[in-house]
């Protein structure tokens, strides 16, 4: 199997899954050296895959991760990004965290005049978003990427994550809160 490695295809890979979703906007790949430059260039790290909106839909890949990945494996990968759009998730986690913010801040605090606590509070909230919505939203946009993919997605998925675990996976705070483990989400997928 060939390397995924022509961004037109890849990004026509994009569109077409895009379009069978349903979703609007526009999206494109960007490919980056580690995601940051202080990364050596023959560093063995990378941040998994992610998808920002800017305008338009970015879907951030590294480099060396995307050069490693075949077609199917990059397919299921993009998958679950777009399961991640196409499922709400970013928008749900906001609005989980404003919630937080405007709801149970204003009930628990300001009748106490703990403005004080606010930014606290508002750090703590982000955080207990990330572990208590955005990492259970990984394993939906697997379950969803399945449902819709069924014959090809798991075993691909499952590839994809092995390769991912070859490399120094980056774990900072926010990734190490908002998504399980490569093992458990493995795991998931075999067991599903
Ligand atoms: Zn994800």
């Amino acid at each position: 199997m060939n390397p995924i490695d022509d961004l037109e295809k890849a990004n026509k890979i994009i569109n077409y899954h895009k379009d069978e979703l349903g979703l609007k906007g526009t999206y494109e790949l960007k490919i980056k050296n580690n995601f940051s430059n202080l990364a050596k260039p023959d560093s063995k790290s990378l941040l998994l895959p992610f998808t920002i909106r800017f305008l338009r839909y970015h879907i951030m890949f590294d480099r060396q991760y995307f050069k490693n990945l075949n077609e199917k494996e990059f397919t299921a990968v993009i998958l679950h990004e777009l399961a991640h759009v196409r499922e709400k998730h970013y928008l749900k986690s906001y609005v989980f965290w404003a919630f937080l913010n405007l709801f149970l801040y204003h009930t628990l605090f300001q009748p106490y005049n703990f403005e004080i606590w606010f930014i606290p509070f508002a750090i703590l909230s982000f955080l207990g978003t990330l572990y208590f919505m955005d990492r259970k939203f990984e394993f939906a946009a697997d379950k969803f990427a399945k449902e819709y993919d069924n014959s090809r997605y798991k075993t691909s998925m499952v590839n994809a994550l092995k390769k991912a675990k070859k490399f120094r996976y980056k774990k900072n705070i926010i990734s190490k809160l908002s998504h399980p483990t490569i093992e458990d989400r493995i795991k998931r997928l075999e067991d599903s």
